[in-house]
């Protein structure tokens, strides 16, 4: 029974093995062949590598563009589409370099290129994207320096293509292409009016950031024709939103792209691609359904009403079938890295332990709770009225100083007893009553995970991104406890509030009890795109040490660690905040040289204190292991 979605989720990639511990497959070619997770946090353990770290998957990347290109290749051929798929990668989704290396050289076969939305993103495609025949698309806003570059680019016979996202910047690109006589290769983005789903809607329609309304896009095809320049717009483009859900929207905005290709080509705009952005989604939950964390398609479902949608309408209106270009992010990288980590502990309202025997002269309160925890065959909701409105007589009575710190301890001791005790008999029909069912919830332990949410899901944090969390253990032994994760920020927003349990989402989640002297292990999965560059240094707790795997071709099942890369330092942070960490150092050096000199601290502990302050420094932002 697959109780964390583990196979849906999974995508072929991941599963659960016989032996009870998740089996990654990461070569779509060979999907019988399985590394074993925990063969991979055993060799991470010989490195030395301490927990949280990411590990990133190579072969997966390699093989989603693989799948992507070639279920175009494969549709296009099919439908005898006239045009080709020329896709590039947008490199905001995991801008790490050695993701974009490995997804260049997996797309080389297929001239797959890259697409940059800011000035530091076109260094790097301008550094990194070198085959003349793939293109590099360049969207978001522009300043001089960008379009500059992008002329440059043009001059080392790129297929670099400025996407307009506003009329201005059409006119700074024909005064720069005129001042430096370099012809650009001009693409016009257009706001959609399809109306999407989901957490990224705003992408489309009247009010979108990005792109030109109709007339705008008329206007800039008579502005190109005054300039003698409308042989370059070669390029009409339109991005609905990221994770889109529903097949009808992707294939709606298609219809309204391909019409506005057509109509354009008509006017006698001589445009040889149509590119139909992102928002090829991931099924996180698993649900294969239209929820936010889903797509109710396949991507060969998505490739097909494409290739299908606007050959049709091409043919109708009687266009060439252009080049379709495709800017999938999400779809490439989401699966390829996961966030690994150790539990350190467990907060639980339930688990301490409390003398609450009868004393002479109690408070008539403690008498009348034991009475509750004492009386199992009352109806359940009767039972938790009373202990509810006990539970508040005894705050109000506390806050009037009627009733003792040891009263207290005693009634809240029994109150989460009394609550245990409900949630264990419930039935069928005592679970109708949603304050009954409730219960399980409000027990929950919550195990604390040696992360950040914010560095390392700051989508769970912001949007309420949902991503399928795996214990690495045990997983052929029963769950015996329900928790949720919290993290070790100081802030209580640093918590999951969504796991994936059978086929339906809950607030907290089966795990196993922890054990003394063993090590409890859990998986974030999924998290390849935007999660792995998009945190923030919340609470100073830096980038996490990487480790990148490769599977070895000869042996099945055998990988081996390419790249550690290590994480941020404490010291690092602390620079990247301005602080100058040899001055702190030195700082606290002096101040134990003090105590020394007057005899407080003995010199050779003060030189152990003075070490253990530098060695923290170098040390990890996260909690040490004592690896
Ligand atoms: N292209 C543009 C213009 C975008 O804004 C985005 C992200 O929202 C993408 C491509 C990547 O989309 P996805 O990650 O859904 O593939």
């Amino acid at each position: 029974e697959d109780l964390y979605g583990v196979n849906r989720w999974g995508a072929g990639y991941f599963s659960i093995g016989e032996n009870g511990n998740i089996q990654v497959s990461p070569n779509h070619r060979k999907p019988e062949v399985g590394i074993d997770m925990a063969e991979v946090l055993a060799e991470m353990k010989a490195e030395g590598i301490q927990f949280p770290a990411v590990i990133r998957f190579h072969d997966i990347l390699r093989s989603q563009v693989e799948i992507l290109n070639e279920t175009f290749r494969d549709t296009i051929a099919e439908a005898e589409y006239e045009g080709q798929y020329i896709g590039v990668y947008p490199i905001k989704v995991n801008q790490m370099r050695e993701v974009v290396e490995e997804i260049l050289d997996a797309g080389e076969p297929y001239n797959y290129g890259l697409e940059a939305g800011s000035k530091p993103e076109l260094m790097a495609v301008m550094a990194y994207n070198d085959n003349p025949d793939a293109l590099t698309i360049l969207n978001g806003y522009k300043d001089e320096d960008y379009l500059t570059m992008a002329l440059l680019g043009r001059q080392l016979q790129r297929k670099m293509i400025v996407v307009i996202e506003k009329f201005s910047e059409l006119e700074m690109l024909m005064r720069l292409a005129k001042k430096y006589n370099v012809e650009p290769m001009i693409g016009l983005r257009s706001k959609m009016m399809v109306k999407s789903t989901g957490k990224w809607s705003s992408s489309s329609g009247d009010r979108a950031k990005f792109g030109l309304s109709i007339a705008e896009i008329v206007n800039a095809i008579d502005y190109l024709k005054q300039h003698d320049m409308l042989h370059c717009a070669k390029l009409l483009h339109f991005h609905i939103g990221s994770q889109l859900s529903d097949i009808r929207k992707i294939k709606e905005a298609v219809i309204e792209g391909a019409r506005l290709y057509a109509k354009l080509h008509q006017m006698g705009v001589p445009l040889e691609y149509l590119d139909i952005g992102g928002g090829l989604g991931i099924d996180y939950d698993g649900s294969s359904s239209t929820t936010d964390s889903s797509r109710n398609y396949s991507t060969e479902e998505y490739v097909a009403d494409i290739v299908y949608s606007v050959k049709q309408i091409c043919d109708l209106e009687k266009v060439p079938h252009p080049n379709l270009v495709s800017e999938s992010g999400r779809v490439i990288t989401a699966h390829h890295s996961m966030v690994v980590t150790n539990v350190v502990g467990e907060v639980s309202v339930t688990g301490t332990e409390f003398d609450i025997s009868p004393e002479d002269g109690e408070h008539v309160l403690v008498t009348n709770m034991r009475e509750l925890v004492n009386a199992p065959e009352m109806h359940p909701q009767e039972r938790y009225n009373d202990a509810a409105a006990y539970k508040q007589s005894t705050y109000e009575a506390f806050k009037l100083g009627i009733l003792t710190i040891v009263e207290m301890a005693k009634i809240d001791t029994m109150y989460w007893q009394i609550l245990t005790d409900i949630e264990q008999s419930l039935d069928e029909d005592t679970r109708q009553i949603q304050e009954l069912d409730d219960i399980g919830n409000r027990l929950a332990s919550q195990y604390l995970a040696n992360f950040s949410i914010f560095q390392s899901a700051a989508d769970t944090w912001a949007i309420g991104q949902l991503l399928p969390i795996v214990p690495l253990q045990r997983l052929n032994e029963e769950p015996n406890i329900r928790c949720s994760i919290a993290d070790i920020t100081c802030d209580s927003d640093g918590k999951i509030g969504k796991y994936i349990e059978h086929n339906q989402i809950s607030e907290n989640i089966p795990m196993h009890r922890l054990k003394k002297d063993e090590e409890y292990t859990i998986g974030m999965f999924l998290t390849g795109a935007y999660q792995d560059v998009m945190g923030d240094m919340h609470n100073l707790f830096g980038r996490l040490t990487e480790v990148h795997i490769f599977s070895h071709d000869e042996e099945p099942g055998a990988f081996y660690i390419e790249e550690i890369v290590p994480g941020h330092s404490a010291e690092k942070v602390l620079e990247a905040m301005q602080y100058n960490t040899d001055y702190m150092a030195k700082v606290v050096k002096k101040s134990i040289d003090r105590e020394i000199r007057q005899g407080k601290i003995p010199p050779r502990e003060g030189v152990r204190w003075t070490d253990f302050y530098e060695r923290c420094l170098a040390g990890t932002t996260y909690l040490s292991s004592g690896n």
